[in-house]
């Protein structure tokens, strides 16, 4: 997943602009980008929101072939909806907030899991919950399993969206100093 999102930035902050900051994901300038705060920089929170990526920008070509405008999610569309139609629940509560944030819990909890557990999930071995979300799961699998291991012998990824550049703060912008810095630009 990761090959497909440019930035990744884990932050020390908690809070952004007033607003409790934990994990997000959105895209800038074309490419997708993930900020975390750094108590939610783990495994389970990034396959979220790296199924956030995937909805957004990884299917991007497979949602403009299903006739929807650029910038359309692939979980906004009737595909991913018809497979949710199909089944009689949905992974978590929290899925019902949108259908964005029940494609990334779907790819949380099954549809990642159910590609790199051997056997996948159909072995019983966690149980047969699944089998009330399986069309959703199913769903995530077919759509996303080779984009996400493009090269499954060799294990490698086949490329990257590339990173963008470094932002530099303008001298006016800078960071005020520590008493005691040695200010540099001073001069002699
Ligand atoms: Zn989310």
């Amino acid at each position: 997943m990761r090959q497909n999102i440019a930035n990744i930035l884990v932050v020390p902050a908690t809070n952004l602009n007033g607003r409790g900051l934990t994990a997000y994901s959105s895209i800038i300038a074309g490419v997708p980008y993930q900020v975390y705060s750094a108590g939610y920089f783990k495994l389970s929170v990034m396959i979220h929101e790296s199924s956030h990526s995937m909805d957004a920008y990884a299917l991007r070509d497979v949602t403009q072939s299903l006739g929807y405008p650029a910038g359309t999610d692939y979980s906004s569309t009737k595909n991913f909806q018809g497979a949710w139609q199909k089944d009689s629940a949905i992974v978590t509560k929290y899925a019902s907030t949108n259908w964005a944030e029940n494609f990334a819990e779907v790819g949380q909890y099954l549809g990642v899991p159910n590609i790199v557990i051997p056997g996948g999930v159909e072995t019983g071995k966690y149980g047969d919950g699944w089998k009330k979300v399986a069309n959703q799961m199913g769903n995530f699998q077919a759509r996303l399993e080779s984009l996400i291991f493009p090269n499954p012998s060799s294990g490698q990824c086949t490329f990257k969206v590339p990173t963008t550049p470094a932002i530099h703060y303008g001298s006016e912008r800078r960071v005020p100093q520590h008493p005691g810095d040695v200010n540099l630009h001073k001069p002699l």
